[in-house]
């Protein structure tokens, strides 16, 4: 078992992610058995309660685990399901820690960050394991962040350790100053410096840039940072994300990686057909579809990473570039509603929390409603498509979310209680915000002749959840008589899953996160059959 460490440097957003996400790619497409893992440096025990307008999306895994975005990437790029053990933040280790100290574990030992929080994430980077060939431990942030220190102390203690044969790989940045008419090194070399104060000497250094990296350049960091020339890797901008393994594989990253690690790289011959396929795919895609998508972290795209990627998706498989209009739900109302959403080709209203723009979104699904614009409601989408159709078809006036206003018709209520592997699990409204909803995956039963269904193919589906509130069950009825009807329902039948109206082309609301399972190689039914009749 190898471990992979891949460190940040010079700034921030280099898309370390992409990169570790692309390198497993490669590893795999190499017939290696790979993992990726993310440690990251923030305080917060988990990224559930992270603001997506600062933190970017938050990333649902099947056991139920909220972590970064960058799981993701892994995700769509491996194909493989991340699990809660593969991600960890630096509040988390100290939580851990403190823990232990109050039960007494460390005997009154003084606690320090050398050696228990070291140790702490020690553990959990020897934990868990399954015979994998090779490990990817992403590490967030930037080095020289004082947050990311015990990591990289981690590190190179593990690296000191004889039993594991381990690699570093530092990503820079080399901004062009135009004013020289030159690309600069210093920055990487200052950045190498500090992981050397660390105590930690990379092996390999992949540069980010935004021009063609030259000879000369290539060389300057070979000898100032002390790496082999062949081990200094340019990464520079792909049109499409998913073009990023083939390219790190041209310069010959996944070569020079499995050369430090000791292999062969002749041995394991490098596969990359779906990916290539897939890249001639994007890159003649012929017709344009406009999405417009209603929601409130619609001035910052990593807040809705996941959708991004599975519309995009949608789009491949039909021949389609995606082009995503995001429109601010607060802005929306009865009377512009028409103009805001004009040239859309379908509408999408996604996952969210709070009253914020509620009645925008409402306005938007009411308007893709009654004039056979395809309409797709993601988890509070479907919430919402639920309220406006009580409110506008069964007329029933003060129909709402009790999240939004406790006092009105709950058409959407509060889940208060419900089974997880065997155990009851009880909330009421004054439970902790953090790690209290349903999360994770559940399976959904569809009824046959339904549209889902047929877009589907089959009877019982898994699906990633991450909400508090439910469709209440006691309503089904009075929305069956008018054609809308809850055609997926969890296997008890107490839950209402999936909603879909027999009077309109395509208008569907699901209480999962579908996008969270959609992959480039294996798009999303449910988003291919959106697009696809978005284009009709
Ligand atoms: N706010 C809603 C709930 O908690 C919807 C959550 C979501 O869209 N992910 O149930």
């Amino acid at each position: 078992m190898h471990f992979v460490f891949i460190t940040g440097g010079v700034a921030s957003s280099l898309g370390k992610g992409i990169a570790s996400a692309s390198l497993a790619t490669l590893l795999k497409s190499r017939k290696f058995k790979v993992r990726i893992r993310k440690l990251d440096p923030y305080l917060n025990v988990d990224p559930g309660t992270m603001s997506p307008y600062q933190h970017g999306e938050v990333y649902v895994t099947d056991d139920g685990a909220e972590t970064d975005l960058d799981l993701g990437h892994y995700e769509r790029f491996t194909n493989q399901s991340a699990k809660k053990s593969d991600s960890i933040s630096s509040g988390k280790i100290y939580s851990n820690v403190l823990n232990k100290e109050r039960k007494g574990e460390y005997l009154g030992a003084t606690i320090q960050v050398i050696p228990h929080v070291t140790n702490e994430i020690k553990n959990f980077m020897n934990s868990d394991l399954n015979n994998e060939d090779i490990i990817i431990y992403e590490i967030g942030g930037t080095v020289g962040d004082i947050e990311s220190l015990p990591f990289l102390e981690a590190i190179r203690q593990i690296r000191n350790d004889k039993n594991i044969s381990s690699a570093l790989i530092h990503m820079t940045y080399i901004p062009y100053l135009s004013s020289a008419g030159e690309l600069k090194t210093k920055p990487t070399q200052h950045s190498v410096k500090e992981l050397l104060n660390a105590g930690i000497q990379p092996d390999i250094i992949m540069c980010r840039s935004e021009r063609t990296i030259d000879k000369d350049s290539i060389s300057k960091i070979s000898l100032f940072c002390n790496v082999k020339k062949d081990s200094v890797i340019p990464a520079l901008n792909a049109k499409s994300i998913y073009e990023v393994p083939s390219l790190y594989s041209k310069y010959k990253l996944d070569e020079t990686l499995l050369k430090h690690l000791n292999y062969n790289p002749r041995k394991y011959p490098l596969n990359l057909k779906p990916w290539n396929k897939l890249i001639l795919k994007i890159n003649s895609l012929k017709k344009v579809v406009n999405i417009g998508v209603v929601g409130k972290y619609t001035n910052l795209k990593d807040s809705y990473k996941s959708l991004n990627e599975a519309l995009i998706h949608g789009g491949i498989e039909n021949s389609s570039k995606v082009e995503i209009k995001w429109i601010n739900a607060e802005k929306i109302n009865k009377k512009n509603v028409k103009d805001k959403l004009y040239n859309c080709d379908g509408v999408l209203v996604p996952g969210g929390f709070g009253v914020r723009g509620i009645g925008g979104k409402i306005e938007a699904i009411r308007y893709a409603r009654e004039n056979n614009l395809p309409y797709f409601g993601i988890c509070l989408g479907m919430q919402l498509a639920v309220i406006e159709i009580a409110r506008n078809v069964l007329r029933i006036k003060n129909a709402n979310s009790s999240e939004f206003n406790s006092k009105s018709k709950s058409v959407v209520g509060l889940m208060t209680e419900w089974v997880q592997n065997n155990t009851i699990i009880k909330r009421n409204i004054n439970s902790d915000k953090g790690g209290t909803m349903r999360l994770g995956s559940y399976k959904a039963k569809l009824k046959k002749n339904s549209k889902v269904f047929s877009i589907y193919k089959k009877n019982i589906i898994s699906e990633r959840h991450r909400h508090r509130y439910e469709v209440n069950e006691k309503f089904i009825s009075k929305f069956n008589k008018k054609g809308y009807i809850f055609s997926g329902m969890s296997p008890d039948g107490i839950l209402p899953e999936v909603l879909e109206s027999n009077n309109h082309p395509w208008f569907i609301g699901v209480q999962f996160h579908p996008e969270l399972k959609s992959r480039p190689l294996t798009p999303h039914p449910l988003f291919v059959s959106f697009i696809k009749s978005c284009l009709k």
